[in-house]
């Protein structure tokens, strides 16, 4: 069974061909650009030459039809005829409180996920945009979609409520939802594999540190709290968002500044974070550099980063009642040894104890904690696309 994974943004689709016999990716690429002036693919099937596909791409469609015929090319395709792909695995950002797993998409389904735009403005329109696409060039073959925020559905209710009138929760939703779930889940299902041990008892941190990061309390494999909240603005200090501050700021600086609501909502996703602070980029390898040549902003900026970390794993311990794992991902996560240990240190008062040989390597499913230390600490590459093709390939 071959299940093509769809990952749709406003002027980008991700994608992957997975064959589910054995797990192995088949094909994947980028289309970027789509909608304006340059686009074009980079397409790579397993053991060819990358492709790329320099075609005007006027809408969804349009790339998902360039998609579909490059994965059936003669020379640099996967498969000889669309009809080998079984079906096609959609990740959605938001699924509100309608979606705590992952669903067949049918009429009433797409209705929801629209719905849901409201909240999501940014996201779930493109990732509608793409299931249609989808849908018109492949009518018969099933689509499923995967959410970002289904994951942490488990939340109990005094976690996700925010202390704001309750009617505002009734009339608009507002409550934490919590994002990169499907990354969440994938981390945790893992960890439990590499340890040899039922996901049903173990409290688990997961720690997605990318450009945007979250943390993730997961307590017998179910996410019971998680960084992000209406918005994947709340929590970590990110690349160039905020994440957690003292909400009294905003209005502060829009009336000091004379900005805007668009402008103060820029200023929070994109300037801020680790940017804001060091002055420096966004990538966290642009600051270490600037780092360590003396730049003291950029210093504050990692130091900052890594408190914030350091302080939610501490408060997921506390509300799990202890941790057995820690989960590091993502580009951050998975590449920088520095920053794994340093968030650790002065962790060894609740067990974890990092190896320091063993925390050297990166983008490897590893054990980095000391074979003595009481948490096992984990590296682990995160893959939503394979968990967005298992839950695809279970439901169908
Ligand atoms: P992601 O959003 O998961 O793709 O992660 C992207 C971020 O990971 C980049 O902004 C970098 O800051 C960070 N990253 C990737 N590779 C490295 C590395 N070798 N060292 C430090 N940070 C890295």
């Amino acid at each position: 069974m071959k299940i093509l994974v769809v990952n749709c943004g406003s002027s980008s689709l991700k994608y992957q061909l997975i064959d589910m016999t054995n797990e192995e990716v088949l094909a994947k690429g980028l289309a970027e650009r789509i909608g304006i002036e340059g686009s074009r693919i980079k397409h790579k099937s397993t053991g060819k030459e990358e492709v790329l596909i320099e075609q005007p791409m006027d809408d969804h469609k349009k790339a998902i039809g360039l998609v579909l015929e490059a994965l059936v090319n003669e020379n640099h395709g996967a498969i000889k005829s669309m009809d080998e792909i079984s079906a096609v695995g959609h990740r959605v950002v938001h699924g509100g409180e309608k979606f705590s797993d992952s669903v067949i998409i049918g009429d009433e389904v797409l209705k929801t996920i629209d719905e849901c735009s409201d909240i999501a403005p940014l996201h779930n329109p493109p990732n509608i945009m793409g299931i249609k696409a989808c849908q018109e060039l492949m009518p018969n073959t099933p689509m499923v979609a995967v959410f970002d925020t289904a994951f942490h559905q488990s939340m109990e209710r005094s976690t996700y409520i925010y202390a704001l009138p309750y009617e505002l929760y009734e009339k608009y939703g507002i409550r934490r939802y919590g994002f990169h779930g499907t990354s969440h889940k994938y981390v945790s299902q893992k960890a439990a594999d590499m340890l040899d041990k039922d996901l049903e008892g173990l409290k688990i941190v997961t720690c997605h540190l990318g450009n945007g990061a979250s943390l993730s309390a997961v307590k017998n494999g179910k996410s019971i709290d998680t960084s992000m909240g209406f918005t994947p603005l709340e929590g970590l200090v990110m690349g160039t968002r905020s994440g957690d501050m003292d909400p009294a700021i905003i209005s502060y600086i829009m009336e000091k500044e004379n900005m805007s609501i668009d402008e103060v909502n820029n200023l929070l996703n994109k300037k801020s974070g680790v940017l804001g602070i060091s002055g420096v980029s966004s990538d966290f390898r642009d600051i270490e550099d600037a780092a360590s040549q003396g730049n003291e902003r950029a210093q504050l900026a990692l130091d900052k980063f890594k408190s914030r970390v350091k302080k939610y794993i501490g408060a997921y311990a506390a509300i799990m009642g202890g941790v057995d794992v820690i989960v590091f991902t993502a580009g951050l996560g998975e590449n920088a040894p520095e920053t794994r240990k340093s968030i650790c240190k002065g962790l060894d008062f609740m067990g974890v104890e990092i190896d320091d040989d063993n925390n050297n390597v990166r983008g490897k499913e590893t054990v980095i904690s000391s074979s003595d230390s009481k948490v096992k600490v984990l590296l682990i590459p995160t893959n939503e696309e394979l968990m967005i093709a298992r839950d695809t390939k279970n439901l169908i």
